[in-house]
């Protein structure tokens, strides 16, 4: 079944439309009409081989959000007509400890991602939401609130629930002092999380002209991170911090905003190491640095219905997906508010 989508070629080649083959329909699958795809930077680091893990021919694309238009025969999950998400995994072993606990995104094999990942049934990529169709298993989408604006929902399939899994894996509630690093596509969706559990959130910031946006979107405290002194005002007044950004940063003036037993996640994936952090006031404070990887099919449906009931959704800026490399350009800028999401029905094939 061919389709159209935008395709990267190699890694210095702009994005362009272009026919790809999907798989055909399995009796466990979904075929999905796709509204929406958000932008996330993980896309523009995969379409420039940033993490030297990309095979090209590549179509990104992993915040799909769509209408199912065909189901194979075993489907009992979904019907044709439903509003569905499609987010960074579409399979997994489905036999490790991690898959049996519902932990897909830790599976022991490696999850199937959305894009450049292998598909077990052609052996061949997987093609990501960049598209006019997807094909995915019905035990990797799910289902959306029907009364949010579905363009804003788009990121949350992978910006929403890469913040969402450490904030209810370490349990932010009503009172938790959280940081958030960065206020691009994850960060903006950590601070309307947190702060819709309870926490008190501080934003840190390279840009002081989105102090005003970081407010209005749940953060009682903004901090511009290349000020040393607001960042000694902020010192030892965290529990955990979630570190969005997208290149390598000096990790010690974070870690001195942590409170005793604090913790650091790190969610962004630069192409290149952080600098040691130093470890001396990680002993003497019983710091901790982790990482997370995207969250669960299950804690994606929680997320949802999460937002659902408290009407939360991304800030987005609509494009049609001729304007993808412009919104590259423009994320490496961090100039996002806050985030891109392609508007697949605009889009010129
Ligand atoms: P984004 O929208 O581009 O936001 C990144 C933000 O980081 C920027 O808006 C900017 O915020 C801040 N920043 C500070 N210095 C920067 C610099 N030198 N270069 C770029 N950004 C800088 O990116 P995103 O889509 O939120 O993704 C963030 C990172 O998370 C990426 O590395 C992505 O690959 C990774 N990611 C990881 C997972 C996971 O499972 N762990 C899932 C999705 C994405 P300020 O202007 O406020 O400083
Ligand atoms: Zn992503
Ligand atoms: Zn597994």
């Amino acid at each position: 079944m061919k389709i159209n989508a935008l395709v990267a070629t190699d890694a210095a080649q702009p994005l362009s439309s272009s026919q790809i083959a999907l798989r055909p329909l399995q009796q466990q699958d979904v075929k999905i009409e796709i509204l929406y795809c958000g932008v996330c930077h993980s896309d523009l680091h995969m379409a420039r081989n940033e993490w030297a893990v990309s095979r090209y021919p590549l179509v990104p694309g992993h915040e799909i959000v769509g209408r199912i238009v065909e189901t194979g025969t075993a489907v009992d999950k979904f019907a044709a007509g439903d509003i569905v998400g499609v987010g960074v995994m579409v399979d997994s072993c489905r036999e490790c400890h991690f898959c049996k606990q519902q932990e897909e995104q830790y599976c022991e094999a490696g999850f199937t991602a959305t894009y450049n990942g292998i598909d077990k049934y052609t052996g061949e990529s997987t093609w990501g939401g960049y598209a006019q169709n997807v094909v995915v298993d019905q035990d990797f989408v799910v289902s959306v609130p029907q009364h949010l604006p579905l363009s804003g929902v788009a990121p949350m399939l992978c910006a929403g629930v890469t913040v969402w899994s450490p904030l209810r894996h370490y349990n932010v509630q009503a009172g938790t002092r959280v940081g958030v690093v960065g206020l691009g596509g994850l960060g903006h969706m950590a601070v309307k999380l947190a702060s819709a559990l309870g926490a008190e959130v501080t934003l840190f910031t390279t840009s002081p002209e989105k102090g005003e946006d970081a407010r209005r979107l749940g953060a009682r405290h903004v901090v511009v991170s290349r000020d040393a002194e607001q960042m000694a005002s902020a010192q030892t007044t965290l529990d955990l911090i979630i570190d969005c950004v997208a290149a390598p940063h000096d990790l010690d003036p974070y870690l001195a905003t942590l409170k005793t037993n604090g913790r650091l996640v790190l969610v962004g994936i630069p192409d290149r190491p952080h600098l040691s952090p130093n470890i001396t006031p990680m002993v003497f404070r019983r710091l901790s640095i982790s990482g997370s990887s995207i969250g669960s099919i299950k804690e994606t449906q929680e997320m949802l219905d999460f937002c659902g009931k408290h009407n939360i959704t991304a800030d987005v800026e609509m494009i049609a997906g001729e304007d993808i490399e412009q919104a590259f350009a423009r994320m490496l800028k961090g100039d996002v508010k806050y985030r891109f999401v392609i508007d697949m029905q605009r889009t010129r094939w």
